[in-house]
C-alpha cells in the first residue's frame, strides 16, 4: 500500500520538493497551493504521475476555499500531513515600525490556516498508518535558540506553531506530531545565499519523518534529525 500524503505550499521551494521526492518514492500525494492546478511544475508533475498525485486550489488562509480538499480528506484515509506552506513577512521592519496587517497575515498563515487543515485532516488521519503530521516551524521560532531579536511576526508564528504542536501530540497520543526547522535552504524564502539545497533539505526532512517513533511527538528536530530546544 503506497503512503497517502497531503503537502500544503506544494507549488515552490520546500513543498514542491517534497511532493516530488514523496511522488518518486511511490506515494499518493494531495498538493495543496494557492494555485495548484495552473502551476506549470505541478502540472507537469501531474502528467507523469497521474494516479497519485492530485492537484487542489486552496489558500489556507482562507476558510471557505478549502471545500475541495475537505471532500478529499473524507474519501480517503490519509498517513501524513505536512503542513509546509508558510510566510515571512516582516524582514524590512523592526518593533517600531512593524504593520500589524503583517503580523496578522502571518498567524493567519503559519498558524491559524495551519489548524484550519490540520482539524480537516484529523478523521482521515486516524484511519491511516501510523499518522503523521509534520510542522514546517523554524529555528526562528525558539524562544531558546532568539540571540539577535527582531522577526516579531515571523518568531512569534512560528513559536505559537511550536506550542500547537505540543498541544496536538499531547491531546492525541495516536498521531504523531512533530515541528520541523528544514534548515537555511536556497528558496525564495530562504535567498540564494542560505547553507542548503532543497533537495539536501527534503532528503534528510523525509528521513526524519520515516524515523519517527511514539516517543518523538510533541517535539522538535532539525532536518538532520537533531533535537532542538523550544
Ligand atoms: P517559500 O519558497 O517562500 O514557499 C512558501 C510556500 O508557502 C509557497 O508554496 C506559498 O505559495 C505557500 N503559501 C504561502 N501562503 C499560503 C497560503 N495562504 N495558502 C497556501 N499556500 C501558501 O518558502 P520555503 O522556503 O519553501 O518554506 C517552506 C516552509 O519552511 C515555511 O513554513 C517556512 O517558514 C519554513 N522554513 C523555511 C526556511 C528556509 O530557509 N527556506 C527556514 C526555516 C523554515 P504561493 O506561491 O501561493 O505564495
Amino acid at each position: 500500500m503506497s503512503l497517502k500524503t497531503c503537502i500544503t505550499g506544494a507549488n515552490r521551494g520546500l513543498g514542491l520538493g517534497l511532493t516530488e521526492h514523496y511522488l518518486h518514492g511511490g506515494a499518493q500525494v494531495l498538493a495543496v497551493a494557492r494555485q495548484a492546478t495552473s502551476t506549470p511544475a505541478l502540472k507537469s508533475l501531474s502528467l507523469k504521475y497521474p494516479q497519485r498525485l492530485i492537484l487542489i486550489d486552496a489558500d489556507i488562509a482562507q476558510a471557505e476555499t478549502l471545500g475541495e480538499l475537505q471532500k478529499h480528506l473524507e474519501q480517503e484515509p490519509l498517513d501524513l500531513l505536512i503542513n509546509n506552506a508558510g510566510v515571512i513577512l516582516d524582514r524590512k521592519f523592526n518593533f517600531q515600525n512593524l504593520p500589524l496587517d503583517a503580523l496578522r497575515q502571518s498567524f493567519e498563515v503559519n498558524v491559524i490556516g495551519t489548524i484550519a487543515v490540520t482539524q480537516l485532516a484529523l478523521a482521515a488521519l486516524k484511519k491511516g498508518q501510523n499518522p503523521t503530521v509534520a510542522m514546517l516551524s523554524s529555528l526562528m521560532g525558539s524562544l531558546a535558540d532568539n540571540s539577535s531579536g527582531g522577526y516579531y511576526a515571523y518568531r512569534s508564528s512560528k513559536a505559537a506553531l511550536n506550542m500547537v504542536t505540543k498541544s496536538l501530540a499531547l491531546d492525541h497520543p495516536w498521531l504523531l506530531t512533530v515541528a520541523l526547522h528544514p534548515g537555511w535552504v536556497q528558496t525564495d524564502m530562504g535567498g540564494p545565499q542560505a547553507s542548503i539545497t532543497v533537495q539536501q533539505s527534503v532528503t534528510g526532512l523525509a528521513h526524519v519523518i520515516q524515523e519517527m517513533k511514539n516517543k518523538d511527538s510533541g517535539r522538535f528536530f532539525n532536518y538532520q534529525g537533531q533535537s532542538l530546544p523550544w
